[in-house]
């Protein structure tokens, strides 16, 4: 779900300084992605800042809305043609005629390096007014929805007291839902293709630590405080606005962190109380930091698509022969699932299973939401001399985490801090937290894929290495970033390139997850002596730290 990701991208994006899984790029103006949903899907559109004027290009513009833009030299005009209707705009005055009516645009079009662009306010003043089917132009959101998809908007307030709080859910127009406890955390799911959210969450955070919406699903999540107890729904009365309330209750004492099982809840009748999420009974074996076995590997192809998002370049790295890094990522990504299915009969998933671009955050969250045991982002190192080659593999680095994330992320199981009463902070404190809890398991996965890679391709110099990597950062399970080599060695980017090369990478990394799940479940209680071989590895020396953008 788009929106959602979008403003998790936001809010993770503002702190600007982690670096992000891609070679430098030249610093350009910043740019808004904006959305666009329609029956076919999202796509994403950005639009740069020309003279504080938000401008898109023709070429997004054709792209995204199959406009045309030729210049006309007999009205000395811009026609964009879309669908087979003509809107003509005057390069000097900002004009466009559609048919005989005409609109006055904000700004006249500018030609730039990249062409003409174009004010982004020709979208909702001229486009919209011949484009079919219609577009709903949504400006606080950044996003467009195209003809008939359901795309409500929703608009969450939280309120609370000294032992109650409430969240209430505008949405509009009314839209059915359901309500989940899930571990740590009630979700609430629209039947809707994506959410225009708006959250607005202070206030002491000890019942509700955040409110989040999920990314990839058009869903919120209500995240319990230390003295979350239980909850219920109240349904308002039906209209073209609807309100939905949760009400969450303080505990008699404070909350253990045990989790709650999964409790689907009907929403009840209006004034009706729903049932409670149900108290905590008992440990749940596959959750928390120690996962006991590997059930689903969650594959994260590097990059996709043709656009930047985020500061990641969509193709990502290119080698001297024009090799793209994403194109490789993804072959080597189906590759490894077909090989950890058959070979050991895990569920492997695919953040992405074709060319198209997926946000950082929601890499992570995908494999958050699939309850992964394992994700593993696949990427292609480059540098600017052809000379460095060699696998590396990667865990994220604390560098850049307050000393209260790190003593955090050291307490195994510990309770989430809420350190501020503000409702981003908290929200990027979790989402960092998600993977400090898993780190030590993360450095034990790197060190075996590290052996497994070292018998069969070159590896580099330096074969493990922490790095603040952001796509890491959320996952909520053991996680590691693999370089299969670099692109930019010309020898290297046509092993890369090479089936039987790709294989040998592919072998390595199913020998690493089976090690891996062997140590776990030999650690399980009532299992067996470890099998001989498969001792833990010892978490690697960590070598200097490297915040750098590979
Ligand atoms: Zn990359």
């Amino acid at each position: 779900m788009l929106v959602a990701a979008l403003a998790a991208a936001v809010v993770v994006t503002g702190r600007g300084q982690t670096p992000t899984p891609t070679p430098a790029q030249p610093t350009t103006a910043p740019q808004t992605v904006w959305t666009i949903i329609g029956p076919d899907g999202r796509r994403p559109m950005a639009t740069t800042p020309v003279g504080g004027r938000e401008m898109v290009t023709a070429e997004e513009l054709a792209r995204v809305f199959g406009v045309e833009l030729r210049e006309d030299p007999l009205t000395r005009g811009l026609a964009l043609t879309v669908q087979g209707k003509t809107i003509v705009v005057s390069p000097t005055t900002g004009l466009a005629s559609i048919g005989g009516r005409v609109v006055t645009l904000s700004t006249p079009p500018v030609r730039g390096e990249r062409g003409w662009s174009l004010p982004m306010d020709f979208v909702d003043r001229a486009l919209s007014l011949v484009y079919q089917p219609r577009l709903d132009v949504r400006n606080v959101t950044h996003l467009i929805v195209v003809g008939d998809v359901r795309v409500p908007r929703v608009q969450v307030r939280l309120e609370t007291q000294p032992r109650l709080a409430r969240v209430h859910f505008d949405v509009t127009p009314s839209t059915p839902h359901t309500v989940v406890a899930e571990p740590g955390r009630l979700v609430v799911r629209f039947e809707a293709t994506a959410l225009d959210l708006a959250l607005a969450a202070a206030g002491p955070p000890d019942l509700v630590l955040a409110l989040r919406a999920l990314p990839n699903t058009p869903a919120v999540a209500i995240d319990q405080g230390p003295r979350y107890g239980t909850f219920r729904v109240v349904e308002g009365a039906d209209g073209p606005t609807r309100r939905t309330t949760i009400e969450v209750l303080a505990a008699e004492t404070p909350a253990t962190g045990q989790p709650a099982p999964t409790t689907p809840v009907t929403p009840g009748q209006p004034g009706q109380p729903a049932t409670p999420g149900a108290p905590a009974p008992e440990t749940t074996p596959e959750l928390g930091p120690e996962a006991r076995s590997i059930h689903t590997v969650v594959i994260d192809p590097g990059h996709g698509g043709d656009v930047d998002v985020e500061g990641v370049r969509g193709p990502g790295a290119r080698g001297p022969a024009g090799t793209f890094e994403k194109h490789i990522t993804l072959t080597v990504a189906r590759l490894l699932k077909s090989a950890l299915e058959a070979r050991l009969g895990v569920r492997a998933l695919l953040t992405r299973e074709d060319d198209r671009t997926v946000y950082l955050d929601e890499r992570a969250a995908y494999a958050n939401n699939n309850k992964a045991d394992l994700f593993i982002s696949l990427h292609l190192n480059a540098s600017v001399s052809q000379k460095p080659s060699g696998a590396e593999v990667f865990f994220l680095s604390l560098d850049g985490y307050s000393p209260e994330a790190r003593r955090v992320a050291q307490r195994e199981g510990a309770v989430l801090p809420s350190a501020t009463g503000g409702d981003r902070t908290i929200e990027m404190m979790l989402w960092e937290m998600a993977q400090l809890q898993h780190l030590e398991q993360s450095a034990v996965v790197a060190g075996l894929v590290e052996q497994t890679l070292r018998t069969r391709v070159k590896m580099s110099p330096r074969a493990i290495q922490q790095a603040p990597f952001r796509v890491l950062v959320g996952a909520n399970m053991p996680a590691v970033l693999v370089e299969l080599g670099f692109i930019s060695n010309p020898e290297e980017e046509k092993l890369l390139g090479s089936h039987a090369y790709q294989l040998r990478l592919v072998e390595g990394l199913v020998d690493a997850v089976g090690r891996y799940r062997a140590e776990l479940e030999a650690r399980r209680p009532g299992a067996a002596a470890p099998v001989p071989g498969t001792a833990p590895a010892a978490a690697p020396a960590s070598p200097p730290p490297a915040p750098r953008t590979p």
